[in-house]
């Protein structure tokens, strides 16, 4: 069986541990959300890729969910040195610990050289061996921010020009700065993904999408995971072609991890896990799999056109998250026919 699933970090990278254990024969590809990305000491930060590679791969530290195993600091502790009253100054919140430098090492300097993000995570895939394929949505540059809305007192007066870089007095930042640094303490107006329009997918995404037997999206972020690599034209269109069935991040009218709520927020869609589906459309959306505390959604006539299902979804150990990886597996059969 052929397996493609669109995948962001943490929720992704834990759903994919249970469906490797449910299906061990199958060929699974991931197409990894890369809005994320960053670039931190001129090093190319691929935040996503590196959660489902670790994770997948034995590396991952367990307690965050993110990062390298028993990582140590010393690098970033000595970059905070130099940039004590030197006039140079690094970003001081996004924790890099010295193992997970190596792997930033390893792909700044292969794009430096003229190789692909999708060259880079082959070459890094090497050494971990996920056993899963791998691939950026895209080689092209992307970008996800987020548009700051305007504090009280802040506003714009009717004709003053914005400055660049801002919507009237709006700020636009980077998301990881939203969301590591401000912790989504502030609310967002928008979200987009800067250079998706534009964005080429990376070799070998269009023929996993269109080889594919089933999609599946897993409890990922809907705005900034899979919104994101959906943000990319031809993706979308390639996906909406197939049979797709995906996991709600969003239990009981909230996200299980992390701010969820806030992305969703800001492009005006509830935090349920049936205003997800809405949101997602059956158009694009064939299964939906919702936690039993969301069962009302299996009858929601909001939801005509999407088949959903409601079983416990918290990926609390590997038989759990398998047994929600085998839920996806028998809808989507059943929708196929
Ligand atoms: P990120 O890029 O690291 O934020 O990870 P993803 O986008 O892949 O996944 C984040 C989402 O995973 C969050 O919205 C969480 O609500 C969701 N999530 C985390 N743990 C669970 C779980 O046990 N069950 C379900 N259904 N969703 C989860
Ligand atoms: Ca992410």
């Amino acid at each position: 069986m052929r397996i493609t699933v669109l995948a962001g970090g943490v929720g992704a990278a834990r759903f994919l541990r249970g469906l490797k254990a449910e299906a061990p024969d199958a060929d699974i590809t991931v197409i990894g959300n890369t809005g994320d990305d960053i670039t931190l000491f001129g090093l190319h930060v691929s935040p996503d890729l590196d959660t489902v590679m670790y994770t997948l791969g034995g590396g991952i530290s367990e307690e965050q969910g993110w990062g390298r195993d028993s990582d140590t600091f010393t690098v970033l502790a000595e970059l905070k040195a130099y940039g004590t009253g030197s006039g140079w100054s690094g970003p001081d919140w996004f924790n890099l610990g010295d193992k997970d430098f190596a792997t930033h090492i390893v792909r700044t300097s292969m794009l430096a050289a003229g190789q692909s993000l999708s060259a880079a995570t082959a070459a890094l895939c090497q050494r971990w061996q996920p056993g899963v394929r791998l691939i950026p949505m895209t080689d092209d540059r992307t970008e996800t921010h987020v548009v700051l809305a305007a504090e009280p007192g802040q506003a714009t007066q009717p004709g003053q020009a914005a400055a660049p870089g801002q919507a009237g007095a709006r700020r636009i930042v980077h998301f990881q700065e939203w969301w590591v640094r401000l912790h989504a303490s502030v609310p967002a107006a928008d979200i987009f993904v800067e250079g998706a329009a534009q964005a080429r997918p990376a070799p070998g995404v269009l023929e996993a999408i269109a080889a594919a037997d089933v999609i599946l999206f897993p409890p990922s972020n809907p705005v900034v995971s899979i919104g994101a690599i959906l943000a990319v034209p031809a993706i979308a269109e390639a996906v909406r072609a197939k049979t797709v069935v995906g996991v709600s991040p969003i239990i009981g009218g909230a996200p299980v991890r992390g701010m969820a709520d806030a992305c969703l927020a800001a492009i005006g869609v509830p935090a349920t896990a049936q205003a997800v589906a809405a949101h997602y459309g059956p158009g694009l959306l064939n299964g939906w799999l919702v936690d039993e505390q969301d069962k009302a959604a299996v009858d929601a006539p909001e939801l005509a056109g999407i088949t959903v299902r409601a079983l416990p979804l918290y990926m609390t150990s590997l038989a759990t998250t398998a047994t929600i990886a085998r839920a996806a597996l028998d809808l989507a059969q059943e929708l196929r026919g």
